[in-house]
């Protein structure tokens, strides 16, 4: 057991089993031990590489989605951009970059805004930003964003937020709980917290016993918050992450550590926890406050939004070898073996604009 693990047995015999989503704070974001608070997580030495590390191309289109969207709203000023959990801030750096040449006018007036939850992040983003020109500012969560209009974006930020499971049992959903077995190790256990009809989707009374269901309350409050915004001041925000486009029934819990996939109890802290994003519920919020919500897959989108002509493009000024990298780049973001279909794509924005679509859904 590691030292996190102690503590969280010890948090056990103290107080009772905790919940996923408590479990999954504590590893993620434990001031002392918590695995985005005190490791790299990112690139090739780290445990996982997203989009925006794998090319600047990622960051790119979204930028031209959001300043398309900008002059979709009268291209107000001043605006956040704001990006929710920018990890290293490759993609605000892309985006940031590719809006001063686009749109001069908002890149000058914007206030570039990052929500970030770990200030060891915060100092790496601070880092990878300096010299840029425009006002940035750091947030440490949305509540403190400027009342203005809103251009919001964010990768694999909703994912990274606990989420609750509960499994069917003689008919009822019961409320999955982290305890601790004779032996005193970490294990699964039925808690007493139960899930009302009204929360399952559509079929959910058929599954078998065992059947496991999600939901992730602070990533749907953290969608409100933006829609909230959005409903107010005007603006819109595209959200990508992996996950499925219609509710459904499994367990999506995952931990994974230097590119390989381990037991979530295994070593808290240590490793990247994870589990599918239920973008249907993040879209019902969206709507509750009264914007638009379209989903598509991140392949969909990325080609509709050009991939490969800027791929093409990109690769003129390189030697063959540089060209591959760009053709193999383009396959791992948009390509359906790699990230295009399991990642998905969610844009929100005031109704009545006219956003660039996001592609057909596949
Ligand atoms: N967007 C980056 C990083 C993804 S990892 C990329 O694509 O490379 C998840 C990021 O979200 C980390 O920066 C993490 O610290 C941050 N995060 C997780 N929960 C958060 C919260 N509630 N508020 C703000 N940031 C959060």
């Amino acid at each position: 057991m590691n030292r996190l693990a102690e503590r969280i047995a010890g948090h056990i015999r103290a107080i009772g089993p905790v919940s996923v989503a408590d479990y999954m704070a504590i590893c993620l974001f434990d001031p002392q031990d918590g695995y985005y608070t005190t490791r790299e997580p990112f690139g090739a030495q780290g445990d996982f590489v997203t989009s925006p590390e794998i090319s600047q191309m990622f960051g790119e289109l979204v930028a031209i989605w959001l300043v398309d969207a900008w002059r979709a709203i009268g291209s107000p000023a001043p605006v956040t951009i704001a990006e929710l959990g920018p990890g290293r801030g490759t993609l605000m750096k892309d985006m940031a970059r590719t809006i001063g040449r686009l749109a001069p006018s908002l890149a000058d007036h914007a206030d570039f805004a990052l929500v970030e939850a770990s200030p060891r992040l915060v100092a790496v983003q601070k880092d990878a930003l300096r010299g840029l020109p425009g006002r940035f500012s750091w947030h440490a969560s949305c509540d403190t964003l400027p009342d203005q209009p809103l251009l919001a974006a964010g990768n694999e930020i909703f994912d990274a937020m606990p989420f609750r499971q509960f499994v069917k049992q003689g008919g009822k959903w019961l409320e999955y709980a982290i305890g601790l077995d004779s032996d005193g190790a970490l294990q699964f256990g039925i808690g007493t917290a139960s899930l009302g009809v009204e929360a399952l989707p559509p079929g959910a009374e058929h599954a078998p016993d065992g059947s496991l269901f999600e939901i992730g309350p602070a990533r749907e409050t953290m969608m409100a918050k933006v829609a909230s915004r959005i409903a107010a001041h005007g603006g819109c925000g595209i959200f990508f992450d992996y996950g499925h486009l219609e509710p459904s029934l499994g367990d999506t819990f995952q931990a994974v550590r230097g590119h390989r996939s381990e037991g979530v109890l295994d070593n808290p802290g240590e490793a990247d926890l994870t589990s599918h994003v239920d973008f249907a519920a993040l879209a019902r919020v969206a709507r509750t406050h009264g914007l638009k919500a379209d989903m598509a897959t991140q392949g969909d989108f990325l080609l509709g939004m050009g991939l490969l002509e800027r791929a093409g493009r990109l690769g003129q000024s390189g030697d063959a070898a540089a060209r591959e990298k760009i053709a193999a780049d383009a396959e791992r973001l948009a390509g359906p073996e790699h990230m295009g279909k399991l990642f998905k794509v969610l844009a929100v924005s005031t109704p009545g604009i006219a956003v660039r679509p996001l592609g057909a859904t596949s």
